[in-house]
């Protein structure tokens, strides 16, 4: 990604030597999120011209010397970098970690550095979640590397690293859904329609999608949701409260926007408690009144809080007993078609689009 707003381009760039923490990755195939194309688009902080790319997964190529528990061959899934030293991190909650923003979206090594320059030796911005996986080799810490089972479909993996791990992580680990509980998802994209998997794998008695387009209603609903709501007809709260008089214990927004978040807040019951996962606009202006009077509670979620390394082989194992088929919101492209990629993914053709660099390239 050369400049903002502009296309992703096909290049040969040059990687630099490992450092004694680093592995190189064979990349097979990666996922596309909102977040790469926020980055194009300047809502992120993140520099350019840079290597995008952070739901990557494929083949360990090798290790340097001081890494541990990794050998070359191993199938494994990229995920976001965390320090490993601050008190989040060493508590088991990497995706709290404080500094997570800069290891992220800093667009280079802590110290300033990077793994890659581009073919003329300029300056090209990298590390993008620790691994700037739109690419045929990425170079990524040992902390940002699961290693995988073996008998997995490798092309299908990468999205764990963010946007599924999102979804469930913020069912399972922030919000705690139980059996017999109730859960309203609004926004049934690949994180919303991994959330609705996760309380459907919770034991949620009511698993409420709302959306506007009818073709993602469809999907969620033939991935565990009981009920759905079309969000572009009528008053949502009043179909949410339809369906659960009281209001519903939880809710995750996906959307990030106001209004969305405002009904989110108004259709969950007393104490009910409300998860954001992502942030469309700057501020937000909220009922206090009914936040206070209802002892509601609302929370900000990133990668779905907790540890990648438990979540990855918890939807992995999951989706191999058949009981978390996320790979019916994948749809795969080659290289040369990435832009074609971004296209559905804001168009809302594609609801997960995976860019294919491997042998199995789509
Ligand atoms: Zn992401
Ligand atoms: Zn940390």
């Amino acid at each position: 990604m050369r400049e903002r707003r502009g296309p992703f381009t096909l290049e040969e760039v040059h990687l630099g030597a490992l450092r004694p923490d680093e592995v190189l990755v064979r990349i097979e195939a990666t996922g596309l999120c909102h977040t790469d194309i926020a980055v194009r688009d300047g809502e992120m902080p993140s520099p350019l011209p840079a290597v995008l790319g952070h739901e990557g997964a494929g083949y360990v190529a090798a290790i340097g010397d001081s890494v541990t528990g990794l050998a070359v061959g191993d199938p494994v899934v990229l995920t976001y970098l965390s320090c490993g030293e601050c008190r989040e991190c060493r508590t088991g909650v990497p995706s709290a970690c404080v500094q997570l923003g800069g290891l992220c979206f800093g667009g280079a090594r802590p110290d300033g550095s990077h793994a890659l320059h581009g073919s003329c030796g300029d300056v090209l911005h990298d590390r993008f979640f620790g691994q700037s996986s739109f690419a045929t080799y990425a170079i990524a810490n040992q902390r940002n590397i699961v290693k995988v089972r073996p008998d997995a479909p490798i092309r299908s993996l990468g999205p764990l690293g963010c946007g599924i791990m999102t979804g469930a992580g913020t069912v399972w680990n922030a919000l705690k859904a139980g059996p017999g509980s109730s859960l309203a998802v609004y926004g049934a994209g690949a994180v919303g329609l991994s959330a609705v998997m996760a309380a459907r794998v919770a034991g949620a008695s009511s698993i409420i999608a709302i959306d506007v387009v009818a073709s993602r209603l469809s999907l969620a609903r033939e991935l565990g949701a009981t009920h759905t709501v079309n969000g572009g007809e009528g008053d949502v709260v009043s179909a949410v409260r339809r369906i659960v008089p009281d209001g519903t214990d939880f809710a995750v927004d996906t959307t990030g926007r106001e209004a969305v978040v405002q009904n989110a807040l108004l259709a969950l019951r007393q104490c009910g408690a409300l998860a954001l996962v992502a942030a469309a606009q700057p501020e937000l202006s909220l009922d206090m009144f009914n936040l206070l009077a209802g002892c509601k509670t609302i929370c900000g979620v990133i990668e779905g809080g907790g540890a990648a390394h438990l979540l990855i082989p918890r939807i992995l194992d999951l989706h191999m007993s058949g009981r978390f088929p996320f790979d019916r919101m994948l749809r795969f492209y080659t290289p040369e078609q990435i832009n074609d990629a971004v296209r559905d993914s804001v168009n809302g053709n594609t609801i997960k689009p995976v860019i294919c660099f491997g042998q199995n390239a789509a």
